[in-house]
């Protein structure tokens, strides 16, 4: 990755071709030599399905996991292992992050932001979890995304509640978590929108403490003056779920993230084992959620805007990176990530009892 031809090749003839081998998926594959380095590649390098052995069609894929499929139905409805249905979401997360890094600055709308935590859990209830989303306010466009694990609280039987102590006796669990995720949403939000004259950053809120604490703390807060203004506006969170609620979006996207993630339904068998592998299917989701899906179900059949086309993202923008997403390979190299996606991308996200990182395959570093 160090060689100069990676991102910008000086000539058009940097590359020279050595040879082919043959593959059951793909047939006859020529390969190609770098003139400057002498890395070797073929046309698969470039492909999201590089070194798959079992071809998918990730547009197909894409639409048949946000219908509230879990990992082992989609692993019976393509004939293949739940391990390879989570590498395909590994594949297609990584590229849903990497499009939208490239297009969510592009986001024109001016608007609010509205942060909230949703709460599922990961391996067992014992282990709750707080993903921290910010989603624009009007065209509920989802910005980033953060995942905490947090200590079990609130009411327990006797057993539990030893179990719970012995748990958080012998485990690491995170201090200040919602107030790092918070923070990570507000790098996030002075990376990509940052306040400017005439448009300040509103943030709407619940009235958590770790909120406020994380608010004042930060950059944006301190650094703030008469042109470069920096907002948090509170709402109490038991008023009316309403769309006239200022914490609608957030609500709207608890809802949907309930409703079309088996591993977030309440009282079923389905939930996240792994938190690295949970975040990834979430990505899947929010690309999904802002690329591909209609804003609103009830619009005209004539109307297939995007939540990114409301929030101000030209069309043809959106349909041409939807096509490379589904199969030209992302380089992490080529982008620059946010902590939050790059924690994603990495798969960085420690799950409890898991002893060890999670596995991430050499393609995925490049
Ligand atoms: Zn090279």
């Amino acid at each position: 990755m160090d060689c100069p031809n990676h991102c910008n090749p000086a000539n058009a003839d940097w590359w020279e071709r050595f040879g082919y081998h043959r593959t059951a998926a793909f047939g006859e594959v020529t390969r190609f030599a770098c003139r400057t380095c002498g890395k070797t590649f073929s046309t698969q390098t470039f492909l999201v399905n590089y070194w798959a052995k079992r071809l998918v069609d990730y547009a197909d894929f894409h639409r048949v996991q946000a219908e509230g499929t879990s990992v082992r139905a989609l692993s019976r409805h393509y004939h293949v292992s739940p391990a390879a249905i989570q590498n395909r979401f590994d594949r297609l997360g990584r590229q849903m992050i990497a499009l939208h890094t490239t297009l969510c600055r592009a986001a024109t709308a001016v608007e609010d932001v509205c942060v909230d935590g949703f709460q599922s859990f990961d391996v067992s209830q014992y282990f709750p979890n707080n993903i921290t989303l910010a989603t624009t306010r009007s065209t509920l466009f989802v910005l980033e995304a953060t995942h905490a694990t947090l200590r079990r609280s609130g009411a327990m039987t006797e057993e539990q509640h030893q179990r719970s102590t012995e748990l958080k006796s012998i485990l690491d669990f995170e201090e200040c978590a919602i107030e790092r995720s918070f923070t990570d949403i507000l790098d996030r939000l002075a990376r990509d929108r940052p306040p400017a004259p005439g448009r300040p950053l509103i943030l709407v809120t619940d009235e958590k403490l770790e909120y406020t604490r994380a608010f004042r703390k930060h950059p944006l807060y301190h650094c703030q003056d008469g042109q470069h203004r920096f907002i948090q506006l509170q709402i109490n969170s038991r008023a009316a779920r309403t769309r006239d609620n200022p914490l609608f979006a957030a609500n709207y996207i608890d809802r949907e993230l309930r409703k079309d993630q088996a591993a977030h339904r309440r009282e079923t068998a389905c939930h996240c084992r792994n938190v690295a592998n949970g975040m990834m299917r979430l990505w899947c989701y929010l690309g999904w959620h802002n690329y591909v899906k209609k804003h609103r179900i009830k619009a005209p059949a004539t109307d297939t805007r995007t939540h990114a086309r409301m929030a101000g993202i030209a069309r043809s923008v959106i349909e041409a990176s939807r096509i490379v997403a589904y199969h030209t390979r992302a380089f992490l190299s080529r982008i620059e990530l946010s902590h939050c996606d790059m924690q994603a991308w990495l798969k960085l996200s420690r799950t409890p009892l898991k002893k060890g990182r999670d596995y991430l395959p050499h393609y995925a570093s490049g």
